[in-house]
């Protein structure tokens, strides 16, 4: 390095040793000039070759690798190892590459003969530079011309914006970090958000995107949003749409929390600012000189990158357009060619249209041009669109989950259909694009593309217009215009043309899938889930709730000398393990477990049924009855909730209504079945059949329940105390623990107080039945109106009824007073019960859901177990029920409270709002 400038006068100095920078200068000394470059960096080559394109590419081609891993056992590769990524030591590995780089840069500046200085510089005057160097001392460079190519930097919020943020990392940082964050949050829908974001992904880090709309890329055509939105979330990425990160709180090397303006909380290792940039245009003293910036502090450049003051140019991202290497390289190539070249060139300067430009997410994106916006505001009418989508050969051996989509679109314009953009999303479109750049760049017009044979099979062909679909302005896509020629179709051969057609054919259910958003919300399969959970709460509820049947039978028949108490040991049991298990189940279902617990279950729940009609002693029915059976049931019914997140989103409260209508269906059926049949066949006889019952509604279960997607990269941890950091998570869990230690009491003593107030026991028997089957209406009216007005607002009234009721019920003296009350409580305690987790389901994300459904039910289940016991000690103490209604009521009543506050901190205090 010079200590000195070599020379007093240089025909231009170039500032900043970037993409631009080092293209325009090697160019201007190629002309024979005298050229300097200064750079306030150690090493050449810019964002692009020591945080950008480079580095990030290499990642890609890991995490590609990972993929392809994954993909290799399904292509029957034997023994193929799990897809584990040593980032510790590739990292070095990456930087020694690009120190290499970095001496390819200096021996070629060297070669081409530009001086290169190493300094932060001044911009003095139009015709001198300053250059501030590593130990203070100063050089002035007198010059015809300065040449801005600073580039720019990673955009990252102020502590004063959003506090904490400063504890985040941008993407320079990312390329430093020694290790793999084993949770990241990143914050952007951007390119880089997206490719850094897929980077980890794929390499097995748990990633969270916050962006601030519902998409990702949003300045890209909406093709292309649509697709790989879904789909990242389909792989595993989770999403908080529409959220903005408000405060971050941690503290450096350590886990950092993450808040959002819609109250998410999530605990991450690593958070990553990829928010946008901004040029390095601050104290090089442009402003001083007359040069103007804009609003961002990009250079304002003419198209010949003259920035209005004579002899000061500007290019590259510092003047920030198309922010790409290759377009800093030709902007800087072509000024030099101007300036410096010969007379050939004296117009010469970067033509910013039809830039192809590739993004690296997973599956890549190619396009070029104007996107279907950008088209029909320009051209309006006159646009036509030629969608299509495919599946590439490659996927297919692939299991579903794999299969990437695969997306091409046509921009045309004219009656010509002059090709103005193309837009792929799939394999291969990083490296077609370029051809593609130079079709639209020369005018190509669909009958072009048209007529040139395709290459089969490669993912190339995905845009030969004769597959794609035409969907005509502002319309659907309807019309299909296939021009087949066959004599245009690989070697003349007439199936290659079919196997053409079927390959679309295939790849239209694909991507309808994709583009469904991942939550179909509806359709055949999406129901059959419903169906295949109702049978299972029908099953599994409906004969936990016979046990009142059972109860009376033991105490007379079986087990005389037992006290009634003990026997009710079985029974209290037997409920709780319905929702302890929820803990485990929860996160089993998280980590992808779903139809196998079900199935195991299901098989020894039908064969403790069938063992229980054997029982004689009290332990045989403690074990059968009370723990296997109920165990069983808890791991059936646990997920049955869980899973239709997966497939309901707006929907997701008549989803749930429906399966909780199912338990109340079968908490009707079960107990009158039950009296009847062991009075008429005997007990033995009487288990056996609801085992058959059992057997026959379970089969519909595990033949219609699964999950619709496979997990993401769950955290390691079976239990995450992250979840608690929800404040609303917590205070609804609290409101659930609360209202169970009333809500059973009305529906368990409602037949013991009638026959207390004089009436008929065997009318009375008949009231438990009446309230279930009015709260199978309730359950399904919840959900109805729950997808209309948020689960928490219908929950606040009709919990506040059923509280009111909870009052009301040892009032009732007659008949018709108990009927009303069963009807009531039914319809009102069932809205609370089928809307129990669809509160929590708008809380958790993909990672997370089961565990947190699953954590509250366990803790609702303390509530279930005490609320009876306590009530009937009331019971004891005071002899009536008047006590044990206010008892039970107030505690209906405190957990409204608890779900009001719920409610306001999901809504951050706003009074009005679906939650
Ligand atoms: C994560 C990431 C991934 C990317 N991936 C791609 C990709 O795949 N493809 C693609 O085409 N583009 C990609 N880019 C963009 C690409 O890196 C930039 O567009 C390109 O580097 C711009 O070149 P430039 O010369 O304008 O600026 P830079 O390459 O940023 O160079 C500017 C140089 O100026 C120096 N400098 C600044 N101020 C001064 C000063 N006062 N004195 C002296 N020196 C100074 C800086 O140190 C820097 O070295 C990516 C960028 C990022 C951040």
């Amino acid at each position: 390095m010079a200590p000195t400038p070599k020379y007093e006068h240089y025909d231009a100095v170039f500032i900043g040793g970037g993409s631009g920078g080092v293209g325009g200068s090697r160019r201007a000394a190629s002309y024979g000039k005298k050229i300097a470059l200064i750079e306030r960096s150690e090493h050449t080559g810019g964002t692009c070759v020591n945080v950008g394109c480079v580095p990030k590419k290499i990642m890609w081609h890991a995490a590609d690798i990972a993929d392809k891993i994954r993909h290799a056992t399904d292509y029957q590769f034997l023994d193929v190892p799990e897809a584990k990524f040593n980032w510790k030591t590739f990292k070095p590995q990456r930087d020694a590459y690009i120190r290499r780089l970095n001496g390819i840069y200096d021996n070629n500046l060297e070669r081409d003969g530009v001086d290169y200085y190493h300094g932060v510089a001044t911009v003095i005057s139009p015709t001198e530079v300053e250059v501030t160097q590593k130990d203070g001392s100063k050089l002035t460079f007198k010059t015809d011309k300065v040449i801005v190519t600073t580039g720019g930097r990673p955009t990252v919020p102020s502590d004063d914006k959003i506090p904490g943020a400063s504890l985040g990392i941008n993407s320079d940082g990312f390329f430093d970090l020694e290790d793999q964050p084993k949770r990241v949050g990143v914050v952007g829908a951007g390119y880089i958000a997206v490719e850094l974001a897929g980077v980890l992904h794929t390499l097995g880090s748990e990633v969270h995107m916050f962006i601030r709309g519902q998409t990702v890329l949003r300045t890209f055509d909406s093709t292309i949003q649509e697709t790989l939105t879904p789909w990242m979330e389909k792989t595993g990425i989770v999403f908080h749409k529409g959220h903005q990160v408000t405060k971050v709180e941690g503290a450096k090397g350590q886990p950092l929390t993450i808040t959002t303006d819609k109250g998410d909380v999530v605990e991450v290792d690593c958070l990553l600012w990829a928010i946008g940039r901004h040029a390095n245009t601050e104290g090089l003293g442009l402003e001083k000189l007359g040069v103007k910036l804009d609003e961002k502090g990009d250079v304002i450049v003419n198209d010949y990158q003259e920035s209005g003051v004579k002899g000061i140019y500007a290019l590259g991202d510092v003047s920030g357009r198309a922010l790409l290497t290759p377009v800093a390289i030709a902007a800087g190539r072509r000024l030099s060619n101007r300036l410096f070249g010969p007379e050939k060139f004296k117009d010469d300067k970067l033509n910013y249209e039809n830039i192809p430009t590739v993004v690296f997410s997973h599956p890549t994106i190619g396009t070029v041009g104007l996107t279907e916006k950008e088209a029909r505001e320009k051209y309006g009418d006159a646009v036509k669109i030629y969608k299509s989508s495919f599946r590439p050969l490659y996927f297919s051996m692939l299991r579903e989950e794999h299969k990437e989509p695969s997306v091409h679109k046509l921009v045309c314009v004219g009656p010509e259909e002059r090709v103005v953009g193309i837009h792929i999303i799939g394999l291969g479109s990083d490296e077609i694009m370029q051809g593609f750049g130079v079709a639209v760049k020369m005018g190509a017009t669909k009958a072009d593309l048209d007529d040139t044979v395709a290459i089969h099979p490669t993912s190339a062909e995905g845009p030969d217009t004769r597959s794609l679909t035409h969907a005509d302005a502002g319309t659907q896509e309807t019309e299909k215009q296939i021009h087949a020629d066959e004599s245009t179709l690989h070697d003349g051969s007439p199936d290659a043309f079919h196997e053409n057609l079927s390959l679309e054919k295939d790849a239209a259910g694909e991507v309808a899938e994709t583009h469904a958003d991942a939550v179909p919300d509806g359709g055949l399969r999406a129901w059959l889930v419903v169906v295949g959970g109702a049978f299972g709460a029908f099953a599994t509820f409906g004969y936990v709730n016979a046990w009142g049947i059972f109860q009376a039978y033991y105490e007379e028949t079986v087990m005389p000398t037992t006290s009634p108490s003990t026997i009710a040991w079985i029974g209290s049991i037997e409920y709780a393990l319905i929702f302890i298990p929820g803990l485990v189940t929860g996160r089993l279902f998280d980590m992808g477990y779903l139809k196998l617990p079900v199935t195991v279950a299901a098989a020894l729940l039908i064969m403790s049924t069938f063992l229980t009609a054997e029982c004689k002693e009290y332990w045989q029915f403690l074990l059968c009855q009370g723990i296997l059976a109920g165990l069983m049931c808890g791991i059936i019914f646990g997920p049955m909730m869980g899973v239709i997140t997966q497939w309901f989103d707006k929907k997701r409260g008549m989803a749930l209504g429906a399966i909780a209508g199912g338990s109340s269906i079968g908490g009707t059926i079960f107990p009158i079945a039950a009296r009847h049949l062991i009075q008429e066949v005997g007990f033995k006889w009487t288990m056996r059949i609801l085992g058959f019952i059992q057997l026959f509604a379970l089969t519909i279960t595990c033949l219609t329940v699964d999950r619709r997607v496979p997990p993401g990269n769950i955290s390691k941890k079976f239990f995450d105390f992250g979840i608690f950091k929800n404040r609303a998570y917590c205070t609804f869990c609290i409101a659930n623990l609360v209202s169970f230690l009333g809500l059973y009491t009305v529906l368990t003593y409602i037949d013991v107080s009638a026959v207390y107030a004089g009436l008929d026991p065997n009318f009375t028997y008949y009231l438990v039945a009446i309230a279930n089957a009015a709260s199978g209406f309730g359950r399904l009216a919840g959900g109805y109106y729950a997808d209309r007005f948020g689960p928490l607002n219908i929950m606040i009234p009709s919990t506040t009824i059923a509280a009111a009721l909870t009052y009301a019920w040892p009032f009732a003296k007659t008949k018709a007073g108990y009927i009303v009350i069963a009807i009531l409580y039914g319809l009102f305690s069932g809205v609370y019960v089928s809307l129990l987790m669809a509160p929590i389901m708008a809380m958790g994300n993909r990672h997370n859901v089961g565990m947190m459904t699953g954590v509250s039910q366990t803790i609702l289940a303390a509530g279930a177990i005490a609320g009876p016991p306590i009530s009937g000690a009331i019971n004891a103490s005071t002899g009536g029920f008047q006590s044990v209604g206010y008892y039970a009521g107030s505690m209906v009543i405190v957990s409204v409270g608890f779900i009001i506050v719920t409610r306001q901190l999901v809504l951050k205090g706003s009074l009005y709002g679906k939650a």
